[in-house]
């Protein structure tokens, strides 16, 4: 799982945060002040307590430099906020759809044996394995693969707001050298934790890793068998449907309302299609029972999607829609399947505050809008947006857009 959604996921979780864990906040005071060896040894107790012996503290971190490198991005505010299509192009590239279908065949052998085991697709452990860590290209990126002891030290140490993420996963980290899992040396992973070929963060890997290659060890740094099956066991675990994809692209027929885009709720597919949401190409949905919630990134003007439960498994990976579109899609692709069928409106770019802001001062002063004038594009904006679009004929996708907005200032 990648850093930044690793770390979200994380405070989602704090509130479950083990004795342990409030040891730790308890001492966070204490660890700011002290150089690296006087820090080394105030945590030591807490490492004690969770089962981790002095040989494996003092041998993991006994000679503890914190990394500028990992404090510099811990430090940093890169936000990155890029429109959906922008994202795909990355994660979702022909070379990575032609690697996967290689994969796919010389790996057939445990690929078959996890699936079998997990109940999840083959084509979706694939797309997983390639997004997070490019089918395991990036555990030989010296630019990118860090001692996973020593980031997390650094960010237990002293990485501000993410100090206390830095504690547990350094913890967590601490009993997989002490469980004799991966040597010290070998533990590496990404400046936030993240490990091995399907980016586990400690905490998940102590959890849901599997040795499915039946060596004694969860290695899913060298064994592409585990770390594949450690994936597919995690995504079986949260809830993964045996034998169903991930969602549908559809298209909409002139009878929808284009009211449901953002807050159409959860219907079944047979009741989405009645209301004007049909699949692309013509396709029947193979169970018209399934619940679905329709998701439409880029407004009406580009691909749309009904989502069905395993969509919201692979957002238990990393909680992004763009992520789990990225790896729903290029599992469609590396099975063989086309591109998508609408193409996404490339020209659009997202307004910024001071534009978005502009756009709540026309809406107000055309009686659509009573909200703040914050440049946050909230429910109320949105339902704004969709009047003004109404009323002067054009799409009511209630999207925040550089057309809606130059419409609207064409006609103050
Ligand atoms: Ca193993």
């Amino acid at each position: 799982m990648t850093t930044d959604n690793a770390l979200r996921g994380f405070m989602r979780r704090r509130a479950g945060l083990t004795l342990t864990g409030l040891v730790l906040l308890g001492m966070a005071g204490v660890a700011e002040a002290a150089t690296p060896s006087q820090w080394v040894r105030s945590f030591w107790p807490t490492a004690k307590s969770a089962g981790v012996s002095w040989a494996v503290y003092d041998r993991a971190l006994g000679d503890f430099s914190p990394d500028p490198d990992v404090l510099k991005k811990a430090n940093s505010q890169a936000e990155f906020k890029s429109q959906i299509w922008d994202y795909l192009d990355i994660t979702v590239t022909d070379e990575r759809v032609t690697k996967g279908r290689e994969l796919l065949e010389t790996h057939a052998t445990e690929l078959a044996a996890i699936e079998k085991r997990y109940g999840v697709d083959r084509e979706v452990v694939v797309a997983i394995w390639g997004i997070e860590s490019h089918y395991g290209a990036v555990l030989d990126n010296p630019k990118i693969v860090k001692s996973t002891i020593r980031s997390l030290a650094t960010l237990a140490y002293k990485g501000g707001r993410r100090s206390k993420f830095g504690r547990t996963q350094l913890v967590a980290a601490l009993k997989i050298l002490q469980r004799g899992d991966v040597a010290h040396h070998a533990m590496t992973g990404s400046w936030a934790g993240a490990m091995g070929h399907t980016q586990f963060i400690p905490t998940t890997y102590n959890a849901y890793a599997v040795d499915f290659d039946g060596d004694g060890r969860r290695d899913i740094w060298n064994s592409r068998t585990d770390a594949l099956a450690s994936a597919a066991a995690y995504l079986d675990k949260m809830g993964w449907r045996d034998d169903q994809t991930w969602g549908y692209e559809v298209e909409f027929t002139r009878s929808f309302n284009f009211g449901l885009l953002r807050n159409g709720g959860t219907r079944s597919l047979g009741e989405w299609e009645k209301r004007g949401v049909q699949r692309v190409g013509g396709k029947a949905f193979p169970r018209p029972g399934d619940s679905a919630t329709l998701y439409a990134p880029a407004g009406g003007q580009g691909p749309a999607f009904l989502l069905i439960k395993n969509f919201s498994v692979i957002k238990r990976y990393n909680n992004s829609n763009f992520y789990a579109l990225a790896v729903g899609h290029l599992s469609d692709r590396v099975r063989g399947g086309d591109p998508f069928h609408r193409t996404w409106p490339r020209t659009e770019r997202p307004l910024t505050t001071a534009e978005k802001e502009q756009l709540q001062k026309l809406l107000a002063a055309r009686g659509h809008y009573d909200g703040p004038i914050d440049g946050k594009i909230g429910s109320g904006s949105r339902g704004a947006i969709r009047d003004y679009q109404l009323q002067v004929g054009l799409v009511p996708d209630g999207m925040d857009s550089v057309k809606v907005l130059k419409h609207l200032e064409a006609n103050q």
